[in-house]
């Protein structure tokens, strides 16, 4: 299918041909003064104009005078939360009458869910979160349930924020995989390719040009630019090794100095999957709900096994956070676990950056990109 032009008053087109497609459309929206995901009705609820400003440990929303409804990088959310509910109950046992206990399964109502806005980096990071619950030996039914339907509308990302750096882990600006539709913005409508025969079946229903070359050329221009614009970078793909012969460097150290163990570094994280799981039990015996939270590799509880905590202080936490992402994910799935959307720089309070710590601990010159 060839890539059409639809001017930005036809954007509500696409809303109204998901919604027809029985979808409910998220996007995103600005709400606490961040980009947050969240139910769309029309095309003006998008942000119109917002520009954000990420650096270690800030995030600050402007407003421009563009146009533009994707001029941003990301938001504390990825696609993360739509799939793996921050908490969710799992299973409920009850006695019966005769004192039998009787387990039933609890599974997420259905529902047809579009997101608009998707960037590179999180479709990245739903591949491998797909990877983690969908294709183990068992496949989680709470995720499955909700993936079954999900629609993804991809916008290539040409805003890149000051904390970003897809470039350099091969996960963006560009959405290259994972999507039904991709979207280029441009000043006055979108490119529009899509990537699935669902996309395919909701592109033939927008009122679409033929894309000029020049148009083309503008939205593979500002992409580029986008990934010439990242200054953080991670020093290699592969930190496997790297990282398991510095496992007594000082540098850990020094960082549990300033880390809080707070985890909002594994909250926003796109890939991060830990979870812990706790029964509630009525009074008198007879029900239990068995319900999943998140849970974080910064908190004293995550390693607690029959009267001991593993990982007792930070040092230890934050070097078991970066060695598994960065370096035991490689022999999990196949690649590190880092997207490079930057969000656990960005929302650290004490604006620790990934980019850097690992940069000192492997002896990597910080800042120099590697094509690896
Ligand atoms: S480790 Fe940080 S930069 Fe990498 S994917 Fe997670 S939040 Fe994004
Ligand atoms: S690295 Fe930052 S966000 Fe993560 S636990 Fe430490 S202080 Fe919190």
């Amino acid at each position: 299918m060839e890539t059409g032009f639809l001017p930005r008053a036809g954007l509500q087109a696409l809303l109204d041909a998901l919604h027809q497609s029985g979808y409910r459309c998220i996007g995103p929206r600005v709400r606490d003064e961040a980009i947050v995901y969240d139910t769309l009705g029309k095309a003006t609820d998008l942000p119109q104009g917002a520009r954000d400003r990420q650096t270690p440990g800030r995030y600050r929303l402007e407003t421009t005078s563009s146009l533009r409804n994707f001029s941003w990088a990301n938001g504390p959310q990825a696609l993360k939360p739509l799939l793996f509910a921050p908490h969710e109950a799992m299973w409920r046992a009850t006695r019966d009458a005769q004192g039998k206990l009787c387990f039933s399964e609890i599974l997420p109502a259905p529902e047809m869910l579009a997101v608009i806005g998707a960037r590179a980096c999180d479709l990245a990071a739903l591949r491998l979160q797909d990877r983690h619950f969908l294709e183990g030996a068992f496949a989680d039914p709470c995720y499955a349930a909700r993936r079954k339907n999900l629609f993804l509308v991809a916008v290539h990302c040409t805003h890149p924020a000051e904390t970003c750096f897809c470039a350099s882990t091969g996960d963006g600006p560009r959405a290259t995989q994972g999507f039904d539709i991709a979207l280029s913005e441009l000043d006055d409508g979108f490119l529009v390719e899509a990537g699935s025969d669902a996309g395919r079946a909701v592109v033939a229903r927008l009122p679409l040009a033929v894309a000029t070359p020049s148009q083309k050329q503008s939205a593979d221009s500002e992409v580029g630019e986008a990934a010439r614009q990242q200054t953080r970078s991670l020093p290699a793909r592969n930190l496997r090794a790297a990282l398991f012969a510095n496992l007594e460097h000082p540098r850990w150290e020094e960082i549990a100095g300033r880390c809080l163990s707070c985890g909002n570094c594994t909250s926003v994280c796109p890939t991060c999957f830990c979870h812990s799981e706790a029964d509630t039990a009525a009074l008198d015996g007879s029900d239990s709900l068995h319900a999943r939270q998140w849970d974080s590799c910064f908190t004293q509880g995550h390693s607690y096994i029959h009267g001991m905590t593993i990982r007792a202080d930070t040092r230890a936490r934050y070097r078991q956070w970066l060695t598994h992402k960065l370096g035991s994910w490689h022999d999990q799935y196949g690649r590190s676990g880092c997207v490079g959307c930057g969000r656990c720089i960005t929302w650290c309070p004490a604006g620790i950056d990934i980019t850097e710590e690992i940069s000192v601990i492997v002896n990597a010159e910080f800042g120099v990109r590697n094509a690896e």
